[in-house]
């Protein structure tokens, strides 16, 4: 993948594919989207992600023209989009349940579409067997989606998606259906096929490690609103709030007040430990204010001594531990009740070292290993 470079978000003379601009959709009295503003760029591939009843499958549905906003635009290639039936959109949307015709072939299956837009002859055989070889279901061309596998039967459905060469595919819970192991496999096809046809896609799953996996950027969403939307490192190592912070992987958050020490840097009173830890952070804070330190379990360390040198360091016992083959993950909690996680990565098959239920270990930090957030 190429997206060391792809930035187009960062760059102000670029215009979106997608522009929802001040969007709000409300059923009844209920606001599913809340005033939302959002642009989507070109050959990118964008996930929303969010709690259930967050609004997502509202956008797509919006998107691809089956639900209309009650106030707001959204605009496709600068055009507002409202005018336009779900047929006459450059979009297409990709549905969990594949929807496939049984009782047609692959290739059929794949042709449809374009049958219906009076393709015909040798341009509609070039057009599906183009389809055919990018999801590699050549072979099974002539069987029909019962006598192939569920991610054959996903490929299907994407190349029948792709056929009419759409703007903008929208790809609701695309990988649901399989097992975890064809699901990441199938998440490195998906990204292969997205770059290879330059499509835009827009991805809703519930699965932030697909998202973190398969996008250019992630949209995280809550009650109808963007919390945040960055690159998934972004979104990872800078959440801009506790929700985010919280939403996207294992997290500790330590809670206490802010005193300014110096450029950036802060001691922050807290209810463990004997003195006040230090952070660093390019966010203000006023003396006194209530903060939280989102810190990432794997920026813990774990030691039987107290570690020389070390910024922060803090002494704890070990109440749980999880095994997850490459990663251990320790609960300790520190003598105030705090809990905090630390994971180590397994790399020797052998430990040299291992902790165990009861032992009191130390913990350590770094002043810039967590995020500093408000309230
Ligand atoms: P999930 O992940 O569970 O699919 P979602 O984020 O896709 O959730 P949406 O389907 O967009 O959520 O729904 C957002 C909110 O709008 C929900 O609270 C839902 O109950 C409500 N909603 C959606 N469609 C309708 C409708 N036709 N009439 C009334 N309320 C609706």
């Amino acid at each position: 993948m190429n997206q060391a470079v792809f930035e187009p978000w960062s760059d102000p003379t670029q215009k979106p594919l997608i522009r929802f601009k001040s969007v709000t959709k409300q059923f009844g009295s209920f606001t599913a989207i809340d005033d939302l503003t959002l642009d989507i760029f070109e050959k990118e591939f964008f996930a929303l992600l969010g709690p259930s009843g967050c609004g997502k499958t509202t956008m797509m549905r919006m998107l691809a023209g089956f639900e209309t906003p009650t106030s707001g635009v959204i605009e496709l290639a600068g055009a507002d989009i409202a005018p336009l039936p779900p047929n006459k959109r450059a979009v297409n949307m990709m549905f969990q349940s594949y929807a496939l015709f049984p009782h047609l072939s692959v290739y059929e299956n794949i042709a449809f579409g374009l049958r219906r837009d009076k393709v015909s002859g040798d341009a509609l055989d070039a057009r599906v067997s183009e389809m055919l070889k990018l999801t590699r279901l050549e072979k099974f061309a002539r069987r029909k989606p019962h006598q192939i596998s569920g991610g054959q039967r996903q490929r299907v459905a994407l190349a029948r998606s792709l056929a009419k060469a759409p703007k903008l595919l929208l790809l609701d819970e695309p990988l649901g259906a399989l097992d975890a192991k064809l699901r990441q496999a199938t998440q490195f096809e998906l990204m292969d096929i997205q770059e290879k046809t330059g499509t835009t896609f827009v991805i809703v799953t519930h699965d932030q490690e697909e998202a973190m996996t398969v996008a250019s950027r992630v949209a995280v969403m809550d009650e109808g609103r963007i919390m945040q939307v960055e690159t998934p490192e972004r979104i990872y190592e800078a959440p801009n709030s506790l929700y985010v912070a919280d939403f996207i992987g294992e997290v500790n958050i330590i809670s206490g007040t802010a005193r300014a020490i110096g450029d950036e840097q802060f001691h922050i009173d807290w209810a463990e430990g004997n003195a006040p830890f230090l952070a660093t952070s390019s966010r203000p804070f006023s003396e006194g204010q209530p903060c939280h330190l989102a810190l990432r379990p794997e920026k813990v360390g774990i030691h039987a001594e107290r570690p020389e040198a070390a910024e922060n360091a803090v002494q704890g016992k070990i109440l749980d531990i999880a095994y997850l083959g490459n990663l251990s993950t320790y609960h300790v909690a520190l003598p105030g009740g705090q809990i905090i996680k630390a994971q180590t990565a397994n790399t020797r098959r052998v430990s040299r070292r291992s902790y165990t239920w009861e032992d009191t270990v130390w913990l350590s930090w770094t002043s810039t290993a967590g995020v500093l957030l408000p309230e």
